[in-house]
């Protein structure tokens, strides 16, 4: 394990350029503020330019949690997190680390939700690179500008951003709370993070006239414009960090799906909203599998969405499907979706390409509730961002084809949630099992307390990117996704099985991370993508690589 330590002052007294004075306590990634040692005080410069009480880590991260915690909002919480990262990033990885259940939704989903759509106006410090379409022809220029070695980048084009559609360059709260929490969750070294916004422009009309949008004021480049711009920003950034894994996000469906086919067997890369999402809720069905006693292939399961979430899940179920015996027709024919015009069936003629694997022959059904009466699901996932729409008459109508209906409400933020927890278990009187996307409070009915916990992408891709960067892997197939869902499934406890939680504690994570990226690797060594041999020792090689946010 690499500790905050190692970088610190004493850890690095002979590197020639480390900073000192005003200079180290404005570099956050030295930074200890008022946690530096009287002795490191006197080694670098930093006598009388901080008060002279010595702090522990401890009493630090103990005192932000108390400010932060008195605020009177989620966004103050965001802005105070935000600004406590940019100045001492040891501090802040240990108190998102310590207090994850808490400090995740604060810095992810749902308040950056909230953040990046007014993140021109609460904008402070830059985080991460933003590229621009000014900038064709000299990406690798503005690459070379950032002063650190990525070893993974986030990148969102900002079109789609949570189920809140186009929020242009606003949209950079989300690779920058996405890699936050890889360095927290997996202990990727920050300093190798790196979150890109790809500025094309907006279609925001209310961004585009608003006087503090931080981005191009100009509609969106499309077509050969933005695949020429994609394409050099992936060359580039391969030429300036050699085996960089490159993570999409947020990318709008008509540009996800082929940029995921288009780059997928070039270079390490993945599409999280579809393949960590789809591992995350494979995850949550193995373990409703656990209480149900039924296998996999026996399931049904419907789908209200038709996007980059329900496709990504579809795939990986019918991948597993298909591992578990059945044939790649019939796997297909147990997932079924619906979108704004209905059931997706074979009589259509407006479906997008990403749909056609799933427009089975069947009569077309108009609505949700419908579909749940005709085609009588084991489970029903929602990612449609369309919220409230797993009605009383939906969960009830689950619950009199089930005896235990699997019920995933997965639209973020909590506003588009399908339905809260609480309606969840009350309208199916206990017997759901529900995973969510958006956080939800313990919930008692009937004298039992149901734990639900979030199906989030955060379980899955911290260890997946720990894993691809280890191994050095030159592809992420959907073999470490499967393999990833089963190591995370494999971490739920009988007694989370219990009180209805259907993925481990939060908490856990970091050792949670660490099992995905090991089976990640191995993954890799075994499918022989890996650039480096095997070490005699997978879990100790990545244990050895995390960095540890402690001083
Ligand atoms: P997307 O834009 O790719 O897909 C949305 C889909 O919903 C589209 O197919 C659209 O046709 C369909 N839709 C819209 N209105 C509808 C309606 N009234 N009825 C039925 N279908 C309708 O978005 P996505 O990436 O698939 O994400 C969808 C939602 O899932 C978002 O809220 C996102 O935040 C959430 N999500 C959650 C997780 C998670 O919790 N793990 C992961 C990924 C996505």
């Amino acid at each position: 394990m690499t500790r905050n330590t190692d970088r610190s002052p004493s850890g690095t007294q002979n590197a020639p350029d480390h900073p000192r004075g005003m200079a180290l306590l404005r570099d956050p990634f030295y930074n200890k503020g008022t946690g530096f040692s009287d002795r490191e005080r006197d080694e670098y410069g930093l006598r009388g330019l901080l008060p002279p009480r010595v702090l522990s880590q401890d009493e630090q991260a103990d005192r932000v949690m108390k400010y932060v915690r008195q605020l009177p909002n989620d966004l103050e919480r965001y802005i105070a997190l935000n600004s406590l990262h940019d100045r001492n990033e040891a501090l802040f990885l240990r108190v998102v680390s310590d207090h994850i259940d808490e400090i995740q939704p604060l810095i992810y989903t749902p308040t950056v939700g909230l953040a990046c759509q007014k993140y021109g106006h609460i904008f402070q410090r830059p985080r991460g690179l933003f590229v621009s379409a000014n900038d064709r022809g000299r990406v690798a220029q503005v690459l070379r500008n950032w002063p650190h070695r990525a070893a993974i980048i986030v990148v969102t084009d900002g079109e789609r951003i949570l189920g809140l559609g186009d929020l242009g360059a606003n949209g950079m709260g989300i690779p920058v709370g996405k890699l936050s929490l890889y360095a927290a969750c997996a202990g990727i070294d920050p300093k190798t993070c790196l979150p890109v916004m790809l500025d094309v422009g907006t279609n925001n009309g209310e961004l585009l006239g608003d006087p503090f949008y931080i981005g191009l004021r100009q509609r969106r480049v499309q077509g050969a414009a933005y695949d020429e711009l994609v394409e050099e920003f992936i060359s580039a950034a391969r030429e300036v960090y050699p085996g960089v894994v490159i993570q999409f996000e947020d990318f709008a469906n008509h540009n996800a799906f082929r940029l995921l086919r288009k780059y997928r067997e070039r270079v390490p890369t993945f599409n999280d909203d579809i393949q960590g999402t789809a591992a995350v809720a494979l995850a949550g069905i193995l373990s409703a599998l656990r209480v149900t006693g039924g296998t996999l292939t026996d399931q049904t399961i419907l789908f209200l969405g038709a996007g980059e979430a329900a496709t990504g899940i579809a795939e990986l179920v019918v991948s597993a499907m298909i591992a578990q015996g059945l044939a790649e027709d019939a796997a297909r024919r147990r997932c079924w979706l619906v979108d704004s015009r209905g059931l997706v069936v074979k009589s259509r003629t407006d479906l997008a390409g990403h749909k056609l694997a799933y427009a089975h022959d069947a009569a077309p059904v108009g609505d949700f509730l419908s579909a749940v009466r005709t085609l009588k699901p084991t489970a029903i996932i929602g990612v449609a961002a369309v919220g409230g729409t797993f009605t009383r008459e939906v969960l009830e109508e689950m619950a009199r084809i089930n005896e235990r209906p699997i019920v995933f409400a997965l639209s973020n933020p909590t506003s588009k949630a399908e339905c809260t927890a609480e309606e969840a278990y009350r309208n199916t009187r206990g017997r759901a099992l529900f995973a969510c996307g958006s956080p939800f409070d313990p919930v008692t009915l009937d004298g039992k307390t149901f734990v639900p916990r979030q199906g989030n992408n955060s379980y899955i891709f911290p260890g997946v990117g720990l894993g691809a960067i280890v191994s050095r892997t030159r592809q992420i197939p959907d073999d470490m996704f499967m393999a990833a869902a089963h190591a995370l499934a494999h971490q739920v406890s009988e007694s989370d099985l219990r009180q209805g939680s259907l993925y481990p504690a939060l908490p856990r994570i970091r050792e949670v991370s660490t099992r995905i990226a090991a089976t990640v690797a191995e993954t890799a060594y075994r499918l022989k993508l890996a650039g480096e041999t095997k070490p005699a020792d997978v879990a100790a090689h990545i244990h050895a690589q995390m960095y540890d946010p402690h001083y």
